[in-house]
């Protein structure tokens, strides 16, 4: 088998509101093989630059278009193909953009690998650790912590017995940000999970003090308060608080990650799989976080193709914790873009059993929404 067409498709609501809402618009890569398998793949992070760095040309050896290198491979050598396509981009890969865009197309590789072979993603790594995975409803602070408190119920109504709320308007007083956690917990009720995502709004010490105040709210972890760079800053916190710390969505490739595990001393290492390097990354990053006693959950607020790869992960390494899910379902381009959705049951997420990802593309809501 071999590769014969990379691309990167991007897709956007008409409308892109200036909003912390990483689902308004999607980037998916889709590989195609004389064989007639095609396998897709998503990345989340700059759309035009990610299309840029899979469909660029040839410019030199260590700059090329990721797939005018990965032409004419065999599909079935992730391995080999990672290393690549990694020295094919030393100036703009080893972290960053590069990693990212390796991400989607590592993704739609391990599909059209478990396509030829007729078994889940999950199976080819190895896995098999769960066949569903505990999930958390991921949600946005509301604007006040009143209407937070509301949106807990709502979560609790939907069936979810873990709610994480995130970012803006947390950062803004000592005063909202405790009302923030101390609404969230009270909508929630005392028997759920309250996880709780600050958004890189503080200092070390000012972290400190307010893992100290949620604690009295018995959140399950505090991810992202500051900097994704300020590894000393985390290192500060993790060791001055017994609540759990989260972090790693902005973190590429499994040098970075060790960084915020060795350095950043964090409990919870958070794995983007659209943009950690793909699937064969994120189970090297697993490895190293198990070899260290820690713990692995997915980050995703994009598509379901995201899920879908998280769950396929998940299922296949020993230290999973909890997987994240965007709740809200008013997004069209989530709900439309793949033919399979996921849903909550009783707290939980079934792994995908089909060969491959186990997620197809909707080809009605690519030709609407694909706008390059
Ligand atoms: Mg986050």
């Amino acid at each position: 088998m071999k590769i014969t067409k990379v691309e990167a498709l991007y897709l956007r609501l008409p409308e892109v509101k200036e909003q912390c809402d990483s689902g308004q618009d999607a980037v998916v890569v889709r590989v195609e093989t004389d064989a007639g398998i095609t396998g897709i793949g998503e990345v989340d992070s700059a759309p035009l630059a990610v299309k840029g760095i899979i469909e660029g040309p040839y410019s030199h050896q260590i700059t090329a278009g990721l797939g005018s290198i990965i032409l004419g491979e065999d599909p079935m050598e992730t391995e080999k193909l990672w290393y690549k396509m990694y020295d094919a981009n030393i100036y703009a890969g080893r972290r960053g953009l590069g990693i990212h865009a390796m991400s989607g197309i590592d993704m739609a590789l391990w599909d059209i690998k478990g396509k030829a072979l007729g078994m889940p993603v999950w199976k080819l790594l190895g896995g098999g650790f769960r066949n569903r995975v505990r999930c958390y409803a991921s949600s946005l602070f509301g604007d006040t912590p009143e209407e937070t408190g509301e949106l807990a119920r709502q979560f609790r109504d939907m069936g979810f017995n873990a709610v994480k709320f995130g970012w803006s308007p947390m950062g803004e007083s000592e005063a909202t940000d405790i009302a923030l956690v101390r609404e969230a917990r009270r909508g929630l009720g005392a028997d759920a999970d309250l996880l709780i995502d600050a958004g890189l709004v503080w200092d070390a010490k000012t972290a400190l003090q307010r893992a100290q105040a949620f604690a009295e709210h018995r959140i399950f972890w505090l991810e992202e308060p500051l900097r994704a760079d300020d590894y000393e800053g985390y290192r500060k916190l993790s060791e001055g608080t017994s609540v759990r710390i989260a972090a790693g969505e902005e973190e590429s490739n499994r040098l970075s990650y060790i960084e915020l595990m060795d350095r950043g001393k964090i409990d919870v290492v958070q794995v983007d799989l659209t943009r950690c390097g793909g699937f064969t990354e994120a189970m090297k990053i697993a490895s190293l976080a198990w070899d260290r006693g820690l713990v692995c959950a997915n980050h995703g607020f994009t598509t379901y193709i995201n899920v879908a790869a998280a769950l396929h992960w998940l299922a296949s390494i020993p230290n999973a914790l909890i997987c994240e899910f965007v709740a809200e379902q008013e997004t069209n381009l989530r709900e439309h873009l793949t033919l399979q959705r996921f849903r909550n049951r009783d707290g939980y997420l079934d792994i995908p059993q089909a060969p491959g990802l186990g997620v197809d593309l909707n080809p009605e809501a690519v030709a609407r929404y694909r706008v390059a």
